[in-house]
Order: C-alpha cells, then structure tokens, then sequence
C-alpha cells in the first residue's frame, strides 16, 4: 500500500492510483475529463497546470503491449481527441506526451501542454521535470487554480458534447 497525498492535502493509502481514480474510488480534483470503454482521463491532481491530462487505462497492465487490439483502438482514439479539444477550447498549439513502463501506477499517459512561460526552463524532455516543480511550488495560489478549473471544464464539456 502507498499513500498518496492530494493537491487538496488529504490522504488516501491504495495499491495503485490509477486502478483507485479509474475505478472512482478517489474522485480526482475537477472530475472526469472524459471516460471511455477502457480509458479515463482526468486532470493531473499534483500539478497545477491549464490543460494538463492524465490518461489512464481501466485495466491494470504497465506495458503498451499488453493492451488488447481494442484498448490499442480506444487509447489512440481517445488521445487524440482529448488532443483536439486542447487545441480548439484552450488554444494548445503543443503538447509532451510522457508514459513510463516502470512506474508504481499503470498504464497512463501524461499530455503535458506547452505554454510559453516553460520555455525559460528549456525546450524538449530535460525541461518538464523543472516545469512541473515550478508549476507544483509556485502555481498553487487561488487564481491560477481558477484558471486551471476553468479550462478543465471547458475540455470536459468539449469532450462531452
Ligand atoms: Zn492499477
């Protein structure tokens, strides 16, 4: 068992957060983003950044080749239009996609949108762990976790509608 401290300061001990949040034990900050036959996608709860998305298989497996053909189709689907909905309601022109295979949770992707601030913490892979530390240290105050609520749930009625 972990225990996992949230962005709202409680508490929860699980085996895996992801099989605990896609499975509506723990209801992530700010709700479910959208939620397919066998995804789920949410906004990051650690890290306070507009438009920041978690997708999470339902099934507990960490390696992209153990999906089945049919979550191969449903992630890929659902990626991209969680992709398109960035662009169209916040105006994400790019976005990182991260997924480790040894991570202590299962299959999820982070989609990590670009904005123009992150650039003085460099370009590429070797700048997203300093950006998510600033975003985590120096964005927690209340205006821009009202941004970052609103624009979630302008993503979650785009990907609902
Ligand atoms: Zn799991």
């Amino acid at each position: 068992m972990r225990t996992i401290t949230l962005s709202n300061g409680k508490t929860v001990e699980v085996e895996c957060l992801s099989c605990a949040l896609t499975s509506g034990l723990i209801e992530p900050d700010g709700g479910i983003v959208v939620e397919t036959e066998h995804f789920h996608a949410h906004q990051d709860v650690a890290y306070p950044i507009k438009g920041l998305i978690i997708l999470a298989s339902k099934r507990h497996v960490t390696c992209l080749d153990e999906l089945t053909e049919m979550e191969k189709l449903d992630y890929i689907h659902v990626l991209s239009k969680i992709r398109k909905a960035q662009r169209d309601v916040l105006g994400i022109e790019h976005v990182y996609y991260f997924y480790n295979e040894d991570t202590t949770h299962h299959f999820h992707t982070w989609m990590v949108p670009r904005y123009d601030w992150m650039y003085v913490f460099g370009r590429s892979i070797e700048s997203v762990r300093p950006v998510l530390l600033h975003a985590r240290k120096e964005m927690n105050d209340a205006k821009n976790l009202e941004d970052v609520m609103g624009a979630l749930s302008l993503l979650t009625d785009e990907l609902n509608t």
